[in-house]
């Protein structure tokens, strides 16, 4: 069995962001993220930290805008509007969820989708189902298919069944591994809380994204031997021996989906490190269309 280290393939990816850092410096030019949180959820503000502690340490320029839970729709745009226009900002992303009080879609409607990183915006949504390489693939499923690559995991051919079928996750991760090309060509099946005898699908894959939010929801007998496994799912769990009271596993019972898997990501480790490097990768990548690097 293969265990597919995620921390190892995200260093790769941000080796690669640096190379194409310094290119771009020596055209005068440095990538530049905007995070947006509104509000003071912990677990959104950890995020944005980490995303502007990756940016710091690259040497990108990173704007932090860490705003009152007050803030009104209006307001936010406002921000959104002038983060547009700000010529060292190449990409925008607020973090997930806003407040009620948010409209989350005319958010993403907000950002100019040549900055809109995270991939989230109708333009970018539309740009990976038509197959149109200059839009942006969301963070997670483009780190998913990433794994898949680096593994030498051959998708031509391949079933997979996607786990969820989320904007964020499932449905992006499905065009990808349908999309004509490496990394794709898959025979894509998208399962979900409606599917019926979701064992007798998920028994048919070659490969699996696991991406449902359920803990240790797959199981051995969800899986047959040999399948690859991909684990985007990050969910705690009480855990009363350790020191936070808590654990983080994934959507697939690793301990006993293991043993039958060619390969499988970890949780944590897996999947998680690849989110925050494909979000340099697609700054970077803004960065460059928008300069005409
Ligand atoms: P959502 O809650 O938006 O979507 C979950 C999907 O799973 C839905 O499509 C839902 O079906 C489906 N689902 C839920 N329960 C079942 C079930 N019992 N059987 C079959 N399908 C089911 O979650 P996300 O896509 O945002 O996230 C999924 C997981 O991935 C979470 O654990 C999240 O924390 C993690 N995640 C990890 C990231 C990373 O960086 N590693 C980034 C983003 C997410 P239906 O549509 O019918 O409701």
């Amino acid at each position: 069995m293969q265990l597919i280290k995620g921390s190892e393939v995200a260093a790769k990816v941000l080796a690669e962001c640096q190379q194409d850092i310094a290119a771009l410096a020596a055209l005068g030019h440095k990538p530049g993220l905007a995070v947006v949180l509104v509000g003071d959820d912990p677990a959104s503000r950890a995020y944005v930290r980490s995303k502007d502690k990756k940016c710091r340490d690259l040497g990108l320029h990173s704007v932090k805008l860490e705003l009152p839970a007050e803030t009104t729709q209006e307001e936010l745009l406002a921000h959104i509007a002038a983060l547009n226009a700000d010529p060292a900002v190449h990409g925008i992303l607020v973090q997930s969820p806003p407040p009620k009080h948010i409209d989350e879609s005319a958010v993403v409607l907000a950002i100019d989708p040549r900055k809109d990183v995270d991939g989230f915006h109708p333009v970018n949504v539309a740009k990976l189902a038509l197959e149109d390489s200059s839009g942006f693939v969301p963070c997670t499923p483009a780190g998913c298919q990433r794994l898949l690559l680096d593994a030498g995991v051959e998708t031509s051919g391949a079933k997979v069944v996607v786990l969820g079928r989320s904007m964020i996750v499932g449905k992006p991760m499905a065009l990808l591994l349908m999309a004509k090309g490496k990394g794709g060509d898959a025979t894509v099946t998208v399962a979900h809380s409606r599917t019926k005898n979701l064992a007798e699908v998920t028994r048919e894959a070659d490969i699996i994204i696991a991406a449902i939010g359920r803990p240790n929801f797959v199981r051995a007998e969800h899986v047959k031997e040999g399948v690859v496994i991909i684990d985007v799912g990050i969910n705690r769990v009480e855990d009363p021996g350790s020191e936070k009271g808590y654990k983080i596993v994934g959507d697939v019972a690793f301990d006993e989906v293991a043993p039958k898997c060619r390969a499988i990501t970890p949780v944590p480790g897996g999947v998680g490190p690849m989110t925050i490097a494909m979000l340099m990768a697609n700054t970077i990548k803004a960065c460059k269309q928008l300069v005409g690097a």
